[in-house]
């Protein structure tokens, strides 16, 4: 359990990290309001001939920097308040990595499980007409999260195109490569989980050629992780799914979990050397422990036996506020969601930015700007967290992120 709500959490480490800069106290209480909450009630025509209203949000937390930019969340458990936190969280995590972005956030209180194509076809239509007004390619630029991916954005393109009445490729990301999505962009959140794993492993501890890795969650963002670590030379000893894990001491078969679970199986029906539980695999004792799947999964009794050397968020807010200040006492590092998966939201911006210039990169264009982009992110942590003598990367991580914004708020002024 989260210690005081999403949006509370968020504001108590941005508290935190204030102390690290010199953004003046007017300016910072500016930074931590949202600018704006759209809260639209979706009709939705079931298959069945019967209606029914779901609920959808889009907060637009922070554009000093630049257009809003954030994914599209469907989830049965979707609050506001979540919305606004993890739009809060994207606002810090542009500005992190450096990209001329702001911050937002949409969700809709939907099953995706419970309904069928069409009406996620017709939920995806009716959402998007009821935020059009605020989203567009120089206002805000929504991309996937959550149960939604390539052909939602396609749904969602089409629907804000119908209404200008030509192509509007650049108002959202993560879009099918027939409609100007992006080489690279599947994997890329994966690829920069990978990317800071083999970073943070050469500064802490040498190679990744004898590091033993496990990763809770084989989503899009766990399996990319797992097969490009394994490539960069690591060893992924476990993995898991919502069914469980599987562990291996001395290295899964990657690539055939990879296809298993490609091929739409779950772990529970994978042959597997060894079977355990999720709660086990967060308390293996391994390297690296990479949570890919849900929020607030390290709580402070994990965090009490973690044996990992060291922690990667590369799911959203996967460490209670609590168990951060266990690993600290710990001196178990750890490096913080807003920098380890930031590699969707620079592929997005890569994206938008070839779709704006109506020009086409190579995948190898795109992977070597992705790298180059999130090891500057790294080595600006690394380097500010030594400078500053913040307790630990996360309150650096915020702290170049506030800072940033706060500066841009600072030459722009306060209107009118
Ligand atoms: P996904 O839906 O593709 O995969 C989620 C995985 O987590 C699945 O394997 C699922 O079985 C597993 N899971 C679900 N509930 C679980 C539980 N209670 N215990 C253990 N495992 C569980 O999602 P994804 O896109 O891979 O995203 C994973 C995380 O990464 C989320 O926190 C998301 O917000 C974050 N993230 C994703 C992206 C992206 O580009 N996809 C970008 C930034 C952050």
């Amino acid at each position: 359990m989260s210690d005081g709500g999403p949006f509370e959490n968020l504001r108590t480490m941005m508290d935190r990290a204030h102390e690290y800069t010199d953004v003046p106290q007017n300016v910072f209480v500016r930074m931590k309001h949202p600018e704006r909450t759209l809260r639209v009630g979706v009709p939705l025509l079931r298959d069945d001939g019967s209606e029914e209203i779901v609920e959808g949000f889009r907060c637009q937390f922070d554009s000093t920097r630049g257009p809003y930019k954030g994914g599209i969340r469907y989830h049965p458990d979707v609050t506001v308040e979540e919305v606004i936190a993890m739009a809060g969280l994207m606002s810090l995590k542009t500005a992190l990595v450096d990209l001329q972005y702001g911050g937002a956030k949409g969700g809709v209180v939907v099953d995706p499980k419970e309904l069928s194509r069409d009406e996620i076809k017709r939920v995806t239509r009716r959402y998007t007409e009821g935020i059009r007004r605020m989203i567009g390619p120089e206002m805000d630029i929504p991309a996937p999260d959550m149960n939604t991916g390539p052909r939602e954005m396609a749904w969602v393109m089409d629907t804000y195109s119908m209404y200008e009445g030509y192509p509007v490729p650049e108002v959202v990301t993560g879009k099918p490569l027939e409609l100007g999505g992006t080489p690279g962009r599947i994997e890329a959140t994966g690829r920069g989980v990978a990317i800071i794993t083999r970073e943070f492993v050469e500064h802490v501890q040498g190679s990744l050629e004898d590091t033993t890795v496990a990763i809770q969650g084989f989503g899009n963002v766990g399996s990319w992780t797992a097969k490009i670590l394994e490539e960069f030379g690591a060893t992924v000893v476990a993995v898991s799914d919502v069914t469980g894990a599987i562990y291996d001491p001395d290295g899964l078969d990657v690539e055939a979990v990879f296809e298993h679970a490609d091929a739409g199986g779950m772990l529970d029906s994978y042959d597997a050397e060894e079977e355990i539980s999720n709660d086990e695999l967060l308390r293996l004792d391994v390297d690296v422990l990479i949570p890919a799947a849900i929020a607030d999964v390290i709580t402070d009794d994990v965090a009490e036996d973690l044996r990992a050397e060291i922690v990667v968020e590369a799911a959203n807010g996967p460490t209670t506020p609590a168990a951060d200040r266990v690993l600290r006492e710990r001196n178990i590092p750890l490096i913080p969601d807003i920098l380890a998966n930031s590699g969707g939201v620079i592929v997005s911006y890569l994206e938008w930015v070839q779709n704006t210039q109506e020009y086409a990169w190579t995948l190898e264009e795109v992977n070597e700007d992705l790298e180059r982009r999130i090891v500057k992110g790294f080595d600006d942590v690394i380097r500010r967290a030594d400078e500053l003598g913040t307790p630990d990367f996360r309150v650096a991580a915020y702290a170049i992120a506030i800072q940033r914004i706060g500066t841009a708020h600072a030459y722009r002024g306060l209107f009118p």
